[in-house]
């Protein structure tokens, strides 16, 4: 007998309504005789919504505490499915993160799951069960604290476990109908990708596009676990995220992420060893750089310019004005309004010209690119943030324009 594992995204469950269809597509794959363990998300807007509250008491709640109050939501959406699973006299059982066996480190809000004890899932299976797991959600063993994975983690959640009970393959419900060669909600004539290799999903994940978390991707690749990224709202197929596919298109998408801010420091002077100066005490104080770009010197002085998640931006400005003291710079500036915008794609790894074609499609739209960064299968260009979508609109009509259909004999 196969086993499938299902992931239900936030508007597949945001109402009763909601949950009954699911319930009702759970019950018809468990009639085509599956073994069925079911990751769910918190109903609709609910995390964002449960955040809202906790503002409402603290200025700066503890991240243990938001943790506690953000696995309720999870919770929530387990248990009435089981609930409309049993009206369906189909056999249920509902698990939190920490029933499930889903170890994490002890990083509150971003934990890692370090090991999955899935004694109890299996449990549930051997006795004819669906399984119903609260997504998003693990336990530190050591403390014995609840832990998140991070936004878009039921993901994660799903893929673990996929991984750790060897499913066949799992399917991520959601509210598109797959994954696009952009996010349809700001390209229209974006078109759905009847597949995509890890590696292409990969970097789409990580540049942005938000339809599966990036931690998810790197759980299906390393375990050879296809996921099939579909919709909730009808039975038509969406994406195969698999490991090849059968043609490696030159660009298979565009991907924009608004998340990160910009840091420079200017009047650096220009000599051995000031790059690690600045970006030592920032690894040591664990902030993530993603793109780095240093200026040609003039005058025996340089910028120095990266980007940073906007959320740990403040900190990185004020450990690089320490160093800016130091080593005698100008001054450091703190730029929110940035944006990344990313073309990806295998193909362009043996296709010349890729880049030149992304410089000349935003510079036609008057778009000034601030940095650059790229990958064997990925370019990057940091662009004001107001222009994001401008871009990748911009991108994507140059490089995945609509596919013109010539009737025969016409
Ligand atoms: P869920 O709650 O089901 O996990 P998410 O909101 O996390 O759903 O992810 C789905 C969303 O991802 C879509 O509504 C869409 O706006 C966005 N998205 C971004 N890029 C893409 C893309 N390339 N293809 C499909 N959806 C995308
Ligand atoms: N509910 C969590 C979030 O909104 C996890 C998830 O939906 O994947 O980020
Ligand atoms: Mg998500």
């Amino acid at each position: 007998m196969s086993l499938i594992v299902q992931k239900y995204g936030g508007t597949s469950v945001a109402t009763p309504e909601r949950i009954n269809a699911v319930a009702d597509r759970i019950a018809a794959t468990r009639r085509d005789d599956h073994d069925l363990v079911v990751v769910v998300s918190a109903m609709g807007h609910t995390t964002d919504e449960l955040l809202e509250l906790a503002r409402g008491v603290s200025p700066d709640p503890p991240a243990r505490e938001i943790d506690m109050l953000l696995t309720a939501g999870e919770r929530i959406t387990m248990a009435l499915t089981a609930m409309a699973l049993h009206a369906r006299g189909i056999g249920a059982i509902s698990l939190t993160g920490s029933q499930a066996g889903i170890l994490t480190d002890a990083s509150h809000g971003a934990a890692r799951i370090t090991e999955i004890k899935a004694d109890r899932v299996r449990q549930g299976l051997e006795n004819g069960k669906v399984v119903i797991v609260a997504g998003f959600q693990g336990v530190d063993p050591s403390s014995r604290e609840i832990t998140t994975l991070g936004r878009g983690g039921s993901d994660a959640t799903a893929m673990a476990l996929a991984a750790a009970l060897g499913a066949d393959f799992c399917e991520m419900y959601t509210d598109v109908d797959g994954v696009f060669t952009a996010d349809p909600r700001i390209v229209s004539a974006a078109r759905l990708l009847p597949e995509i290799s890890f590696d292409e999903m990969l970097e789409l994940s990580a540049s942005g596009a938000a339809v599966l978390m990036t931690r998810s991707v790197e759980f299906g690749r390393r375990f050879s676990i296809p996921i099939h990224v579909r919709s909730s709202f009808h039975d038509r197929p969406g994406t195969w995220v698999k490991e090849t596919t059968m043609e490696q298109a030159i660009i298979s998408g565009i991907a924009h992420d608004n998340s990160e801010s910009k840091v420079t420091v200017r009047g650096v002077p220009d000599r051995p060893g000031v790059a690690a100066a600045l970006f030592e005490p920032l690894a040591e104080r664990s902030v993530n750089v993603d793109m780095i770009v240093q200026n040609v010197g003039t005058d025996g002085s340089t910028d120095i310019s990266f980007t940073v998640p906007r959320d740990s931006a403040r900190h990185a400005a004020e450990v690089a004005e320490k160093v800016a003291v130091e080593l005698g710079a100008v001054a450091v500036d703190l730029d929110e309004n940035v944006a990344k915008v990313s073309l990806v794609g295998a193909g362009m790894k043996s296709h010349p010209g890729v880049a030149a074609g992304v410089f000349r499609a935003l510079a036609e739209s008057g778009i000034n690119i601030e940095m650059i960064s790229t990958s064997t299968i990925r370019i990057s260009c940091v662009v004001r943030g107001d222009q994001a979508e401008a871009a990748v609109r911009a991108l994507h009509a140059a490089f995945l324009p609509p596919m013109v259909v010539e009737e025969e004999g016409v």
